[in-house]
């Protein structure tokens, strides 16, 4: 990376390293351009939560910390420089962009937005304070906690049917709690879980109220017609949606009601040289092929900024 005005300054800075940032990494260095990617955790996004990928082209079955871990692999190989640093701020100067991180300021001509999302928390009382007591967000992380013990999975998309069924193998009983009768899901998992013993459908329902002690103790989860039930669980796995994670640069692109960054069909947002990819860009489909496919699109089209 060279120095511009004392900052670091390369062609693209990509921030986030999940599948569409790593992907994008790929791109643009195999098109000869300066790579910094930015990540505040560590590489891999929210994929290396999921235990069993068996959608992706070619991959009948990888873990998704195998798939990130091959892609990361790949990215640095080809040469794209990796910091791992939270960006807070970009600013548009024109020809240039600054990416200001809580360590420093980095320059590039171009900036691609692949930052993903966050879980979304189901607002519960004391939800917060039971994180780690009981309350999981990741079931792959966490599920080893419960080997034999009886837990419940709140949601009703993919992630919530994976989870459930990667618990009912480690746990002895699996409550799936869905606020509705059909799961958003895709029916292959939902069918499944159906030929599992240990999983048990709670529809129509939500979890609203958490008892605990030191830990978490039961849950009461109250049906559409106002019946409360409570069920005896020592684990949570919250697995109700995401939300994306642009707050930080709404100065440079224009977010929907729902918080996700517009864009067209090429990646590009209303900052000349700004480019958005991945799950917190809008549109129809969050997959892991639509993530690596923004990723491409998004780098292709930030060396056609750069180089016009
Ligand atoms: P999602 O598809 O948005 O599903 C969120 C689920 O949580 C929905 O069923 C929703 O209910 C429910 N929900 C939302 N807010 C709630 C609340 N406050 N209380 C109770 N329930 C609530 O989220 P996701 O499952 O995390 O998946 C995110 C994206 O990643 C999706 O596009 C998914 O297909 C994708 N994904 C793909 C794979 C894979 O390809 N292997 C794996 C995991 C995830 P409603 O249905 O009633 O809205």
């Amino acid at each position: 990376m060279k120095r511009f005005w004392g900052k670091a300054m390369t062609d693209i800075i990509i921030i986030g390293a999940g599948p569409a940032g790593l992907t994008a990494a790929i791109y643009a260095r195999r098109a000869a351009k300066g790579v910094l990617v930015l990540e505040a955790m560590s590489y891999g996004g929210q994929i290396i939560n999921t235990p069993h990928i068996e959608n992706y082209p070619v991959a009948a079955h990888i873990s998704g910390f195998d798939f990130a871990t091959k892609v990361y692999e790949q990215a640095k190989a080809l040469g794209a420089e990796f910091k791992f640093e939270k960006a807070l701020e970009i600013i548009d100067n024109g020809g240039s962009k600054t990416v200001v991180t809580a360590k420093g300021e980095y320059e590039a001509r171009a900036v691609i937005i692949a930052t993903g999302s966050r879980s979304r928390k189901l607002s519960v009382e004391g939800e917060d304070k039971l994180i780690g007591r009981g309350i999981s967000y990741c079931a792959t992380c966490d599920g080893a906690f419960f080997r034999n013990k009886t837990v419940a999975v709140a949601g009703g998309g993919n992630t919530a049917l994976e989870d459930a069924l990667y618990l009912a193998d480690i746990a002895e009983k699996v409550y799936l709690i869905h606020r509705r009768e059909e799961f958003r899901g895709e029916q292959s998992t939902v069918q499944k879980l159906k030929e599992r013993a240990n999983v048990e459908f709670v529809l129509n329902s939500r979890v609203t109220k958490l008892n605990a002690d030191k830990r978490l103790q039961s849950i009461e989860v109250t049906d559409n017609q106002g019946n409360v039930r409570t069920l005896e669980v020592s684990g949570l796995f919250v697995a109700v949606g995401r939300i994306p994670e642009n707050q930080s640069f709404s100065s440079v692109i224009e977010l929907d009601e729902a918080g996700y960054a517009a864009s067209a069909e090429n990646c590009r947002t209303k900052t000349e040289g700004v480019f958005v990819a991945g799950d917190n860009r809008a549109k129809e489909v969050r997959q892991l092929v639509t993530a690596t496919a923004d990723g491409a699109v998004a780098a292709t089209e930030a060396v056609k900024y750069i180089n016009s």
